[in-house]
């Protein structure tokens, strides 16, 4: 990192990688960024921060950056740099006329979790009364739907119940399917405290993550389940909770509906640790004894990751960790609370601002004419009242022939998305593919339109972290390519001639304050006066809600869900006889198409296998190994690192580097309720190979 003195001002933003939403200052000269510098008054990290953010202005001005809009008729073309009039005029006519003949519906846009609320919220508009249909979703469909789906049928709103800071609070914490040192590390070191202060650490996950080697600590309990059996150990514990008589009747009594129901399923025999202990591989005392932890605390609290959500029952669990909570009275007050640890710094106002194609911005059902009028009147269309496709429908639907435009923005859905045959399928049969980012990533190899994206150094807006928590970012530097992405997304509309005439992202979300409920008293005034605001924001918590379901829960009570366990469809056998997972590492985020192009590259540079001595034994492997890697959708090449942090049984990676393709191989099953893919199982072969 060079050096480059003394900075002549500074301004206050958010971080633009990982759900915690740390607050810096990036330290100016000029327009020139030399340094971001944690905020001390950021009240999700109080003046710490990670590698990742710390770096993170490296790839605004990094030279891979596109600054001039591109277009081509056909893939196999050159490139053509045109004027932005150019590119939108071209954009919106392939759109027209790729309606008037296919239909209406044979178009549609996925939103980023990258950009800020008021662009997301634009896109979902553009999509909905310029393209006049649902066809809207967002990477959170990979990531975190299930969240969605599970919240809100058990306590009624999809999104994390408390503050961060609430975790000080907490006497046993139980980390489901997170490996919060790595995603969240900022967070993780807040987690890390109150664990030395005392409290009593639940590990679900298949890998001994680095939080189980926190020091002086007084318990841990890690039950190392077998992907895929999350369903069984969250049933398992609630089991023990219910047949030992631990639970809080007197929360369930008043707080909770349709327990009876729930209590005689759980009660089952099958539901036990012991019946369970051949599906999970987990020791049955082991869970007892962890299950009598949690139900006995006085302040237990659940934090869960993608290891819940990407599987092909991610919505059961959610609802699972659910029933926990509700079943143990762990829920409204601080120290408790459901916690999912969101992946993306917007993946939570990505979902906020209506991008599912079932939902307008503050989950309002498209079909609920009373709801779905309100836009109307106030957008001046009429709305479809029909959900509209996700993103694995809209790749089916390409393939079909049915569905020929879309528009992604801020998204490497190529390299993202899981079985990768089968998207580039998708992608080469549109007849136009319309990519705004500020590189020119995967994606973009099958696009007609390239429009130039702008980094979150470069506009106004804000950002929602995991704990709710609306963030301002704030413009320190011109966008490289002349406009910020919500002014590009506005261009295009106006171009498909449905216009919106915003002067400044503050308009933006004084139109969403008037739309959704959980936002009504938000404003950029407020965000100066409070530096942030976690919603729901309204007439009856006009200062925010740090701490939700305080007295009751938005559907009245809370709802327990039945929950049986179902196999994943992907299972180990003699010809692939090892699961799969994968997950992230701290130095890089998510496609690495940001990290990759900072200071942050040097301690990563490529993925790698990690597989547990036993496994690397039979095999003949040893580390720097090549490998190659084979599952039944198909198969790539990794270098070895052997491990004691996986068990027997699985091998794990990284998906941060486009050459290692972790999602060649994984598979297209997926949450039976959100279409979430099932990243986190897939049955693979391993065996030594000469060279990559
Ligand atoms: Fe904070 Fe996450 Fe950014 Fe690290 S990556 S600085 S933890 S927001």
């Amino acid at each position: 990192v060079i050096e480059k003195g003394q900075p002549e001002h500074s301004i206050i933003t958010t971080c633009a990688y990982c759900g915690v939403g740390c607050s810096f200052k990036a330290e100016m000269k000029g327009e020139e960024v030399i340094r971001m510098v944690p905020y001390k008054g950021g009240k999700a990290n109080q003046g710490h921060s990670c590698v990742k953010g710390r770096f993170a202005f490296g790839y605004a001005t990094h030279k891979d950056r596109v600054t001039e809009p591109m277009v081509r008729d056909s893939i196999d073309e050159e490139w053509k740099v045109v004027s932005w009039d150019e590119a939108l005029a071209f954009s919106a006519n392939k759109i027209k006329n790729i309606q008037a003949k296919y239909g209406r519906e044979s178009v549609g846009g996925i939103t980023s979790s990258r950009c800020t609320n008021e662009e997301t919220y634009l896109v979902q508009k553009l999509i909905r009364a310029a393209f006049g249909n649902n066809n809207t979703d967002t990477c959170a469909r990979v990531c975190h739907s299930p969240t969605g789906y599970g919240l809100k049928a058990t306590i009624g709103e999809s999104a994390g119940t408390q503050t961060f800071e609430s975790v000080m609070q907490s006497d046993v914490i139980m980390v489901i399917g997170a490996n919060p040192t790595d995603a969240h590390p900022v967070f993780a070191s807040m987690l890390r405290k109150r664990l030395r202060e005392g409290a009593e650490l639940i590990v679900v996950d298949p890998r001994t993550i680095d939080l189980l080697n926190t020091a002086h600590i007084s318990a841990n309990h890690h039950l190392p389940l077998k992907p895929g059996t999350n369903v069984a150990m969250i049933n398992a514990i609630a089991h023990v909770v219910i047949s030992e008589g631990l639970e809080d009747k007197h929360f369930i009594e008043k707080r909770t509906d349709e327990y009876n129901a729930w209590r005689e399923f759980i009660l089952d025999e099958v539901n036990s640790p012991e019946a369970m202990e051949s599906i999970t591989t987990v020791n049955a005392e082991q869970i007892r004894i962890a299950a009598r932890a949690f139900a006995k605390a006085k302040n237990g609290a659940i934090y869960y990751g993608l290891g819940v959500t990407e599987h092909s029952q991610g919505s059961t669990m959610v609802m699972g960790i659910a029933n926990l909570a509700l079943a143990t009275g762990n829920i409204g007050r601080e120290g408790v609370g459901i916690n999912p640890l969101r992946g993306q710094n917007n993946v939570q106002g990505s979902c906020d601002m209506g991008s599912f194609p079932q939902e307008l911005p503050g989950y309002q059902h498209v079909s609920d004419d009373l709801l779905r009028g309100k836009f109307e009147k106030n957008w001046g269309v009429t709305l479809d009242n029909e959900p509209g496709l996700r993103i694995p429908n809209m790749f089916d639907a390409a393939i079909e022939g049915t569905f020929k435009a879309m528009y992604v923005q801020g998204e490497d859905i190529l390299q993202s998305d899981p079985n990768t045959q089968h998207v580039q399928a998708a992608l080469s049969s549109l007849e136009c593919l319309i990519v705004q980012d500020i590189f020119l990533n995967e994606t973009a190899l099958y696009a007609h339109v390239f429009l130039p994206g702008s980094s979150f150094l470069e506009k106004d807006g804000t950002f929602t972290n995991a704990e709710r928590r609306i963030n301002r970012v704030r413009k320190v530097m011109k966008p490289l390519a002349k406009y910020a992405d919500w002014e590009v997304t506005q261009k295009l509309s106006n171009a498909l001639g449905y216009p919106m005439n915003y002067g400044h992202p503050s308009e933006i979300m004084d139109e969403i304050a008037s739309l959704v409920p959980s936002f009504s008293q938000v404003s950029y005034k407020k965000l100066e006066e409070q530096g942030s605001i976690q919603w729901p924001c309204n007439e009856e918590f006009p200062n925010g809600s740090p701490i939700m379901h305080v007295e009751s829960f938005p559907i009245g009570n809370g709802r327990f869900a039945i929950t049986p366990y179902l196999a994943s469809e992907d299972r180990a056998n003699k010809r692939f006889p090892l699961l799969l997972t994968t997950g992230r590492i701290l130095s890089q985020y998510n496609v690495g198409a940001q990290t990759r192009r900072t200071a942050n590259q040097t301690w990563h540079k490529e993925d790698v296998l990690e597989i547990h001595p036993n496994d690397a034994d039979e095999r003949g492997i040893n580390d720097g190994d090549w490998l190659g890697i084979t599952s039944r959708a198909g198969d790539t090449v990794l270098k070895a690192k052997v491990s004691e942090r996986m068990q027997s049984g699985v091998v794990f990676t990284t998906f941060h580097h486009p050459i290692s393709g972790a999602n060649v191989i994984t598979t297209d099953s997926s949450d039976w309720a959100t279409n979430c893919p099932e990243y986190k199982v897939t049955a693979v072969q391993v065996e030594k190979v000469t060279s990559p």
